[in-house]
């Protein structure tokens, strides 16, 4: 059976691209098998609060359990091999692990030169279930985890977050971004990580910015789902009625259907106003008038390695992602008083004119008093 393994590699507030990170995102559309995961965690020392790596190690994991009820994940202390003998940088030797090392298994890259990774994530799966994650903490960043508050919660949250199949997400305010910035304040899960959590494992109405049913234009069923909200927050939270100089950010999500996994296609947005204009979004990032419904620009290229892949629909210049066209301001584009509907949706290559979209639209409104 074919085994696929991914690398994440987590770099903290350094400004450094990594993976091909983008609202959230699934890696593979294999859950944890019985969705469960038990960690053999070998992490010897102190966190600045008096507990100990492993008690704080328990503490990430109940982040993710409490947040779905659906999920068990547990870890033992004692100390494991994270590494296999067949290769330098393999975790894959059937044994889930979390410790600290100042190498990933061999290869040095990750964690000396000029990017220096906080841990790297390797996760393997077939096409049922994760068969095995494998976490490695930088000893190298020790010194940091021992006295920098909430620092060491936060990298492993992100990376128990990778464990479970979650890639990278755009919205600046999930635990899953690319890029972390650590400390300051406990982690906690955005509606962007609850909305990956309740598609992997529980029920995709969990996610609040669902974006009604998946419909394709051909009438077919399909699972497809579509997530998406406007936010000036990072995410923090989605509304629809913005003030008319509100910074206005909208996210959306594309969770493919189950049998359209590593179909190559395109990502599309259509925005539409009240009097049905309709416009579609470019890969340049900016919105053109739309001309023909039966053949929508592509927004962006469909990965064919990812389950769900996220779209920055509008928003500010955000992290070696898709282009910046800028937030979107009432004011600015002359839509005080109005009502912009976002529509998701994606298509294959194998199937030209076919469009799978949310049934309901991302919303979003300015107030004209
Ligand atoms: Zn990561």
């Amino acid at each position: 059976m074919k085994v696929t393994r991914m690398l994440s590699i987590l770099f903290l507030g350094a400004g450094l691209l990594h993976g091909s990170a983008q609202a959230f995102e699934l890696s593979f559309p294999s859950p944890l098998r019985n969705n469960s995961h038990t960690y053999y965690a070998h992490l010897p020392g102190m966190l600045p609060g008096g507990h100990s790596f492993f008690e704080g190690f328990i503490r990430s994991l109940a982040v993710w359990m409490d947040a779905s009820g659906n999920i068990r994940l547990s870890a033992i202390d004692e100390e494991r091999e994270a590494c296999s003998d067949n290769s330098i940088g393999s975790t894959q030797n059937g044994v889930n692990t979390a410790t600290f090392s100042d190498s990933f298994c061999g290869d040095d890259s990750y964690f000396a030169g000029p990017t220096v990774a906080d841990a790297v994530t390797q996760t393997s799966w077939n096409p049922f279930a994760i068969l095995e994650s494998d976490i490695i903490f930088n000893e190298g960043r020790k010194p940091l985890f021992e006295t920098v508050e909430h620092y060491f919660h936060h990298v492993a949250v992100h990376e128990i977050g990778h464990t479970l199949g979650f890639g990278h997400s755009a919205v600046r305010s999930a635990i899953m971004v690319s890029r972390l910035s650590h400390g300051r304040r406990d982690p906690v899960l955005s509606i962007d990580d609850r909305c990956a959590l309740a598609m992997r494992y529980g029920n995709p109405a969990d996610c609040p910015i669902l974006l009604g049913e998946g419909l394709a234009t051909n009438g077919r069923d399909t699972n497809a789902r579509f997530v998406g909200g406007a936010t000036t927050d990072r995410g923090w939270s989605f509304h629809q009625q913005f003030e008319p100089s509100d910074r206005i950010t909208i996210y959306g999500t594309v969770v493919k259907d189950r049998s359209h996994a590593r179909r190559p296609g395109n990502l599309h947005v259509v925005a539409s106003t009240e009097d049905g204009v309709l416009f579609a979004r470019h890969a340049d990032g900016n919105f053109h008038p739309l001309a023909d419904v039966e053949s929508i620009p592509s927004a962006g290229e469909l990965k064919i390695d990812l389950y769900a892949q996220d779209l920055v629909i509008i928003g500010t210049r955000h992290f070696g992602r898709e282009p910046s066209v800028g937030p979107l301001i009432g004011t600015v584009y002359q839509l005080v008083g109005q009502t912009v509907y976002f529509y998701l949706a994606y298509s294959l290559d194998e199937e030209p004119g076919v469009y799978y979209y949310g049934s309901e639209p991302i919303r979003v409104s300015w107030s004209d008093d």
